[in-house]
């Protein structure tokens, strides 16, 4: 196979699928004090309070922004806003068959397993969820182009590993991982990229459209218990991990450094698309694995330092896990990230005052994290979780 042509294609498939590449908005551009972190207000989804009876934190991108901001290590204009994926965009990777099942609000309503959609026209699912969705895809197709630039980025949202180029499922409607993927392999800005996903769920969406293609790496932890147990999608991961809840968290650590360390050795990967799924936390209705808050950061530690050490670039997505507690925890860990120097975080600087007595005010002033790179640590930072 050369570039993301697919065996089946001709010519004028071919010329589409480049053209589609080439013209495509969802690369950004980044301004030079702009931290590679991607993320749309708009992300959050609402259903006028109905998403309320659904098990899911539905505002979990917003929480994660927001408490970035608070503690000074993001702003509004220091991250880069991804724009929406357009039809075109998707064709990239979808049927135009699949899309156009999507204008069913039943189809949308078996995949995000909430049955009232099936009652709402298509201009409210459009508006209120697939727009969403839509937004966080060119989120992925953003973090993973950035990366290449700066060596990491990070959306804050995407990671819909379910989804693949003919179906949806698992709340997973739009296959944003295959997309940013054959993207770059298109235009010829990677040549190997390493999928490395930890959600707890199988991602057998992009691995039902990888299968066969030697220029896409699969390690896959997950458990085998839950949700999919797709075996057909099994044949693409080249190292598959099996984890359930009894395995020690030190065991699960080492097992992920073990094989991350090996697989980076042995395939040179252009790109590592970070699938980092939250659903692994304890308590987890859906994951069904018991990690802790301090598992979970030290998890996205290691992938990141083997990253670093192997001078990879590395695009995470936050995928899997609504819990209330999840944004809490997905935001720690970006913050350790940061801590730790394996990521760089920025925040716009203070407005000047406008005043002229500056030296009344300066101790109220909170102190720009530009100045303060390695802000104090400490187990109390790290265990500042809450509990469930
Ligand atoms: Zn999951």
């Amino acid at each position: 196979m050369e570039g993301g042509f697919l065996p089946y294609m001709d010519d004028l498939e071919k010329q589409e699928l480049m053209w589609s590449c080439v013209e495509s908005n969802l690369f950004p551009s980044i301004a030079i004090d702009q931290c590679p972190v991607v993320f749309h207000p708009e992300y959050d989804i609402s259903f006028f309070g109905l998403e309320k009876y659904h098990p899911f934190d539905a505002g979990k991108w917003g929480t994660v922004f927001r408490l970035l901001e608070e503690w000074g290590l993001v702003s509004p204009t220091t991250v880069v806003h991804p724009e929406e994926a357009t039809r075109r965009d998707l064709l990239i990777v979808h049927t135009s068959r699949y899309l156009n099942s999507l204008y069913s609000p039943c189809v949308c309503a078996r995949i995000f397993e909430m049955n009232f959609l099936c009652l709402m026209p298509y201009f409210v699912t459009n508006k209120y969820l697939l727009r969403k969705m839509r937004l966080q895809v060119g989120g992925t197709v953003a973090a993973c182009r950035l990366a290449l630039e700066r060596n990491w980025a990070i959306n804050i949202g995407g990671g819909f590993h379910h989804a693949s180029s003919n179906a949806g499922g698992g709340f997973c409607v739009y296959a944003d991982i295959t997309l940013a993927v054959r993207m770059l392999l298109t235009l010829n800005l990677v040549k190997r990229v390493l999928i490395v996903d930890v959600d707890a769920h199988q991602g057998n969406g992009y691995e039902r459209d990888f299968i066969g293609d030697a220029r896409v790496f699969i390690l896959d932890m997950f458990n085998p218990k839950i949700y999919p147990k797709d075996s057909k999608a099994e044949e693409a991961i080249s190292r598959m991990v099996h984890i359930d809840a009894d395995m020690p968290t030190d065991r699960y650590l080492e097992s992920l450094f073990d094989n991350l360390d090996t697989v980076l050795g042995e395939f040179e990967a252009d790109l590592i698309v970070y699938n980092a799924g939250t659903d692994s936390l304890e308590g987890d209705p859906l994951g069904r694995l018991e990690l802790t808050p301090e598992c979970i950061m030290k998890r996205d530690e290691i992938v990141f330092q083997l990253a670093k050490d192997h001078a990879t670039p590395i695009a995470m997505l936050t995928s899997g896990g609504y819990q209330k507690n999840n944004a809490q925890v997905i935001a720690e860990s970006i913050k350790n990230l940061h801590t730790r120097g394996l990521i760089q975080l920025r925040a716009a600087p203070p407005k000047p005052a406008h005043h002229h007595h500056h030296h009344h005010h300066q101790q109220n002033q909170a102190p720009s994290p530009n100045q303060s790179p390695n802000p104090p640590t400490g187990p109390a930072t790290l265990l500042a979780v809450p509990k469930r």
